[in-house]
């Protein structure tokens, strides 16, 4: 059977800037559906938005209402079926700076917003570090994230946290990034893991719950770092927010909330670029041999989550696209699989898959 291809996005009618969830759905037509949103477009009337991957943003010309989404699939899905999608309309050049400028003071405020509201924004201005901005911007996109996913309980059985510190020490060893690094697992079925700004990670359990030993938990934990190093997260949140903020300007009601919804929507779905995964992927490879552990482990989890994964459900928190070139490529730079004795022992790693349990 065919299935219609889905994603979840957020719809704005263009009244207000209230922000509805919605699940997308590409048939002959485009279909929104949500709790109080059911619109239909035509696919011809479809025009997209300027804005920096992974989010895209598009509406009907000839009437009111846009929707943001992140899934790339599910974009070049529709970019397939829409001719005028992508038709540029050339701005003039007094224009095109404004939209530049805004761009870039959007970017800016939305974070200091998410932070701080407006009232307070000028006033902390000075003081700000980057440092300090990455640690509160993490902290807030943690919130959010977990409210979306409905608030899973935090799994902190005591021997499981410890062989979770010991696993991560052991990667992280002599690998460079700073010392502060946060992993907080989730009881939650998903096998994902997601890394915000501030060194902070959210493991779901369902991860833990798919990986057959230590290494292969290493290695997603090593693919995470590498994220880390690579600043994907920082990067990937202020494309979302930054063009999020401009449309509530344009709409012309500036709320924090829509963009923290962003926010935890962009962290969730983070659509890394396919170099970023594979930046990542190849950090991970190196980092799991550096630690003592097997390198091909990560594309024997890679394997397995493409293989499980239910092509039916929509691809909400597939944070990771190209499963299958991935555990490819990942397979060739790690080489055959290597008898290690494991980066964690059997007790250790027995007590880590039972980090969830009371
Ligand atoms: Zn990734």
């Amino acid at each position: 059977m065919m299935l219609l291809p889905t994603a979840r996005g957020t719809y704005f009618d263009g009244n207000s800037a209230k922000a509805h969830p919605v699940i997308l759905r590409l048939s002959d037509r485009l279909e929104l559906s949500g709790p109080d949103v059911a619109v239909c477009w035509d696919l011809p009337d479809l025009v997209a938005g300027e804005t920096a991957a992974p989010l895209s943003r598009l509406g009907p010309k000839s009437g009111r209402g846009q929707v943001e989404f992140l899934d790339q699939v599910f974009g070049a899905a529709l970019a397939a079926r829409c001719p005028d999608l992508h038709r540029r309309v050339v701005a003039e050049r007094s224009g095109r700076l404004r939209l530049v400028l805004w761009s870039v003071a959007a970017s800016g405020a939305a974070i200091l917003m998410a932070l701080y509201g407006v009232p307070a924004l000028a006033s902390r201005l000075a003081p700000l570090v980057p440092a300090v901005i990455e640690a509160r911007l993490g902290e807030a996109v943690d919130r959010q994230v977990l409210s979306m996913l409905d608030s899973p309980a935090r799994c902190d059985q005591r021997d499981g946290v410890a062989s979770l510190d010991r696993l991560s020490a052991r990667l992280l060893r002599d690998s460079g990034l700073p010392d502060g690094i946060q992993i907080s697992v989730h009881a939650h079925r998903t096998p994902n893991a997601f890394t915000l700004p501030g060194g902070r990670m959210i493991v779901l359990s369902g991860l833990i719950d798919q990986t057959d030993t230590p290494d292969e938990l290493a290695a997603v934990l090593a693919h995470e770092f590498g994220h880390m190093v690579a600043h994907d997260p920082m990067r990937g949140l202020i494309a979302a927010t930054g063009t999020s903020l401009l449309l509530s300007m344009v709409i012309g009601d500036l709320t924090g909330s829509t963009v923290l919804i962003a926010l935890g929507q962009a962290a969730l779905s983070a659509g890394y670029s396919r170099d970023a995964e594979s930046a990542a992927d190849a950090f991970a490879v190196n980092m799991v041999r550096n630690a003592g552990g097997d390198a091909s482990a990560l594309a024997a989890i890679l394997e397995r989550i493409d293989h499980d994964e239910d092509r039916s459900s929509p691809a909400v928190l597939r944070s990771h696209p190209f499963t299958r070139e991935r555990a490819r490529i990942s397979r060739s730079l790690a080489g055959p699989k290597q008898t290690t004795t494991g980066l964690l022992n059997a007790r250790e790693w027995a007590a880590l898959k039972d980090i969830c349990e009371d």
